[in-house]
């Protein structure tokens, strides 16, 4: 055993040759800890364990756990994790009763600089490798057996814009599909509306589920509040979306975030059934409570205009969710991962 490669860099031909001299049966039996099992080292029992000991030098974690958090009773769990370099990212494994996601990140930090998100507000440090994204899932299935459950959904939503890594993106959600038997359904990529890279998504092999972070209907709005839409306004946005939910028969849904006086007027309720209506099938929506972030003054919307809100959609045939909570008192829910420690966030959550 010689070359130093990341454990979930590797297809099975080349842990082959990284464990060379290793009899094939050994090889599968790595495999099945790295895809099937996904423990730490010690717990890969099937091998001796002087072969653990080595394996745990040529064939890396490319992450390191700095801190796991729980709350909403043990049934979200938030991961910080150290990458090479010293950045940090966070993933968050949430269990419902018919599901157990994990909600991942595609970068440390963020380039978009969209104004009331934390990973927005902390700006970019670099994009993650594929393995980076697909030991981010390993982990999380194995946090979810332990809890004796399945991990079924991936959504990559966490720290980072994936249509801006789509270099690691793809192959790893590919291992995702292939390994973990996840099937694209399953997968949602969620996208602040890189254009580019939703046309490109007509022709990836997996149909994943899109998800498209509006906030907005108007562009004199939008831009306010997420940078690149200057680069790729309203329009253009909603057409890419109705070619590529045309063309793959897969319903998509817009994020809308509810910041109170900004963008959950009726108005805006109005507008936006009107381009979800422009995608057929029609765009589901979901609306999430604002989490306050450090960087953003504004507010959550009230629960009473959030129904408001809700209730124009669903009168003009638009299917509106109001997305649960889940995390905010560890900083885990939407736009809150900023990738600090939780002593520096609150004394209060790193006693959880
Ligand atoms: N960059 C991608 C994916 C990561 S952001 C994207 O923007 O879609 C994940 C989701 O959290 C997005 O829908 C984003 O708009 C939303 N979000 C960001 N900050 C938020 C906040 N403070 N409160 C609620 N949702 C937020
Ligand atoms: Fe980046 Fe998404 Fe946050 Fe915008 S909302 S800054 S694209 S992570």
């Amino acid at each position: 055993m010689t070359a130093l490669l990341h454990r979930y860099a590797a297809s099975k031909e080349t842990l082959a040759t990284v464990l060379q001299g290793l009899p094939r049966y050994r090889i599968d039996q790595v495999w099945k800890s790295l895809y099937s099992d996904c423990g730490p080292t010690e717990t890969w029992t099937t091998l001796p364990s002087e072969l653990r000991t080595e394996l745990d030098t040529s064939l890396p974690c490319s992450l390191q756990e700095i801190h796991a958090s729980t709350t909403d009773d043990g049934l979200t769990t938030k991961f910080l994790y150290e990458v090479d370099g010293g950045a940090r990212i966070e993933s968050v494994l949430m269990l419902y009763p018919d599901r157990a996601t994990v909600c991942i990140s595609s970068q440390a930090g963020c380039a978009m600089g969209c104004t009331f998100c934390a990973t927005g507000q902390q700006g970019f440090s670099r994009h993650l490798s594929s393995a980076e994204l697909v030991e981010q899932v390993a982990r999380a299935k194995y946090a979810a057996a332990l809890q004796e459950r399945r991990l079924s959904n991936v959504v990559v939503m966490g720290m980072g814009e994936p249509l801006a890594n789509e270099e690691a993106l793809w192959p790893a959600m590919q291992t995702v599909h292939d390994e973990f038997g996840l099937s694209a359904r399953h997968i949602t990529v969620s996208t602040v509306g890189l254009i580019p890279g939703i046309r490109r998504l007509a022709d990836r092999p997996l149909p994943v589920t899109l998800a498209v972070s509006l906030h907005a209907a108007t562009d004199e709005l939008r831009n306010t509040l997420i940078p690149m839409n200057r680069r790729y306004p309203i329009d253009e946005l909603i057409t890419s979306c109705a070619e590529y939910v045309a063309q793959r028969k897969r319903r998509m849904s817009f994020e809308w975030a509810m910041i109170d006086g900004v963008n959950d007027d009726l108005d805006q309720a109005e507008r936006l059934a009107e381009l979800c209506r422009k995608i057929r099938p029609i765009a589901h929506v979901n609306l999430i409570p604002l989490n306050r972030t450090a960087g953003y003054a504004f507010k959550g919307s009230t629960r009473q205009q959030i129904e408001k809100f809700q209730s124009v959609l669903l009168r003009r045939g638009v299917e509106a969710t109001v997305r649960r909570n889940r995390g905010n008192d560890i900083d885990a829910a939407c736009g809150q991962l900023a990738a600090i420690t939780p002593v520096e966030i609150s004394p209060q959550s790193a006693k959880k």
